[in-house]
């Protein structure tokens, strides 16, 4: 049975008189020591915590629920369930826990309900990460999530113009994520005051001292008012962090998300690091070269579990998203395809999986790398079962290699690297099937009928011959040329111009589709002029097309409403 959860005042609580953790219901088990982390004394660590807590029970404000629910989060991430409650009741925390596990939304929902409406413009937090990239990253978590709050979020970063970005901050943020080096040179500028900051979170702290930006950071937060909330969240806790915790954070608490050590037997592990943005790529790929039977493609959100399974269905998969937003209806209906052999891919979210038990499952993916060791227990436990051997394989993004070292102690087992086949692995693979299929069919002798056919043209040809025509015939109805596989996941690979965005459509050369088409029906539907249009890449069975971002939905919808060459393609965003 979950814990019933715990209900903290949040937001304007003046600072220091905090709400103590716990003080409704039952508190968690907690403790004061100095730890062989070299944990200081004014850090409490909380080592229990609610299980099973939903959005719903952590007490957002309703603009910040609504885009939590919009971005298709369905439970919260251990790090979140741990972190949000003890944030929105104001105290200080210490965070360990790495990329991957959620931890961005983990600081940014209470940061962003900790914002005062009523100081509109004003600088009210601050987050320091150790990179461009992180910081960019975490501004667009940020405002993402704070869609409906109408806060201003900028990054400020060193390697872009400062001008440009002293006109943003004039203009007014009340968030602003920044890299140490580049938020000290605003504050000598003057173009950043800390004066009314309310919350200030570090980001990776242990990146950024490991880049060297202690000092930066020493003065960033010994500039920040007294009654300011601090929350520092890093993979691992160095001596020097521990002096930092102990100098800045006051009445802390620490959580993290080490959870007990595991074990999966049944299953071959392995995974496979993906550049960044190219999962659905890789995705195609390693199922194209496993082959598996029955497989669930574990996601994160309901959105992504719907674009996952769109996007293996116009490679030609059977499969079907199934999420918690789905009625029970729609949710059984989608099973029962999947027991029955008439979907083999079921492209699921965490939630919508519980519970599931197919024996028949020969493969289990993680499309994103599950946030700790119980998770992905929990996920690798869909396969292996009835005493059979299931494969598992985890696709990895750079930053997540980290978490994947992290799950390989927990479970004491190594999760073996794998390439990513290439196009031409893929069609040997193919290849390689197809032999497999028509020795079967020899050897069940399943020809009767054709063998007339056969010996009527050996008098004119070579038996061979006529053999090797019959399986081109049959291999050209089934497939597309190892050829034509690689110049289409190069054009998906293509960067658009910036500004523009490239869109995908299901129809190519073979249906007739030429570039007046795609013009005339942008043109026309859409409403654009024929300048506006960028570069359009036509292939056999696919075309590409670029076009303004702004107008992208636009275009999509109208290409949508309409037909090209008489059929109504697949169109959507191409997979950059
Ligand atoms: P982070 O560790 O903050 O880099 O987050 C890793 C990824 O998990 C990001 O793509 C988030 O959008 C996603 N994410 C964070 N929280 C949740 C959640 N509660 N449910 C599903 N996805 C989440």
């Amino acid at each position: 049975m979950p814990k019933p959860p715990k209900r903290f005042s949040n937001s304007n609580t003046p600072l220091p008189a905090r709400p103590h953790f716990g003080d409704a219901g039952s508190a968690p088990k907690r403790k004061k020591r100095e730890d062989s982390i070299g944990l200081p004394g004014n850090v409490e660590v909380v080592e229990e915590i609610p299980e099973l807590i939903a959005f719903s029970e952590l007490g957002l404000s309703e603009p910040i629920a609504r885009a939590v629910s919009e971005v298709g989060f369905e439970a919260p991430t251990p790090i979140q369930a741990r972190a949000i409650p003890i944030l929105l009741a104001g105290h200080d925390l210490m965070g360990l826990a790495q990329t991957g596990t959620g931890k961005t939304a983990a600081f940014a929902l209470p940061l962003l309900q900790r914002m005062d409406p009523d100081m509109r413009g004003v600088t009210q937090a601050l987050v320091m990460a150790p990179t461009r990239e992180l910081a960019v990253q975490v501004a667009a978590g940020i405002l993402k999530l704070g869609k409906y709050t109408g806060l201003r979020v900028v990054p400020v970063y060193g390697g872009q113009p400062i001008d440009r970005q002293i006109r943003a901050l004039r203009a007014g943020a009340e968030i602003v994520v920044g890299t140490p080096g580049r938020l000290q040179d605003h504050l000598r500028r003057g173009s950043l005051s800390l004066d009314n900051i309310k919350v200030c979170i570090l980001d990776e702290a242990d990146e950024m001292l490991a880049l060297g930006f202690l000092e930066d950071m020493e003065t960033i937060l010994g500039a920040l008012p007294e009654t300011r909330q601090l929350a520092f969240f890093s993979a691992t806790m160095p001596p020097r962090i521990g002096q930092l915790t102990k100098r800045f954070l006051k009445d802390a608490k620490l959580v993290s998300i080490e959870s007990k050590r595991r074990t999966v037997d049944t299953t071959n592990q392995t995974y496979y690091e993906v550049p960044r943005g190219k999962k659905l790529e890789a995705l195609a790929r390693v199922l194209d070269m496993e082959t598996p039977g029955p497989t669930i493609v574990f996601c994160r959100t309901r959105q992504e579990t719907n674009d996952v399974a769109e996007a293996l269905r116009l490679r030609g998969h059977n499969a079907d998203p199934i999420h918690g937003d789905m009625n029970q209806m729609e949710r059984d209906r989608v099973l029962k395809r999947f027991r029955e052999g008439q979907s083999d891919l079921l492209v699921a979210t965490d939630v919508a999986a519980r519970g599931l038990d197919i024996d028949s499952v020969t493969h289990v993916i993680n499309y994103d790398i599950p946030w700790d060791v119980e998770q992905y227990i929990h996920r690798v436990g869909r396969t292996g079962r009835a005493g059979r051997k299931g494969d598992a394989i985890t696709l990895v993004e750079g930053r997540e290699r980290r978490l994947l070292l992290s799950l390989e102690r927990m479970i004491g087992a190594p999760i073996k690297p794998a390439r990513i086949p290439t196009a031409a692995d893929i069609a040997a693979r193919r290849r390689e099937v197809f032999r497999d299929s028509l020795v079967e069919v020899l050897e069940a002798r399943n020809y009767e009928g054709h063998l007339s056919m056969v010996e009527e043209l050996g008098e004119s040809y070579d038996p061979a011959e006529v053999a090797a025509a019959a399986l081109h015939m049959f291999w050209q109805s089934q497939h597309s040329s190892a050829a034509e596989v690689a110049e289409e996941v190069a054009a998906d690979r293509e960067q658009p111009e910036s500004g523009m965005t490239r869109l995908f459509i299901g129809l190519g050369r073979q249906d007739g589709l030429r570039p007046g088409d795609i013009v005339g029906a942008i043109t026309n539907e859409a409403g654009l002029e024929g300048k506006a249009i960028g570069a359009i890449d036509i292939l056999d069975r696919t075309a590409f097309v670029e076009v303004p971002s702004h107008e992208s939905e636009n275009v999509i919808g109208a290409l949508r409403r309409t037909k090209l060459r008489g059929r109504k393609p697949k169109i959507g965003p191409a997979h950059g």
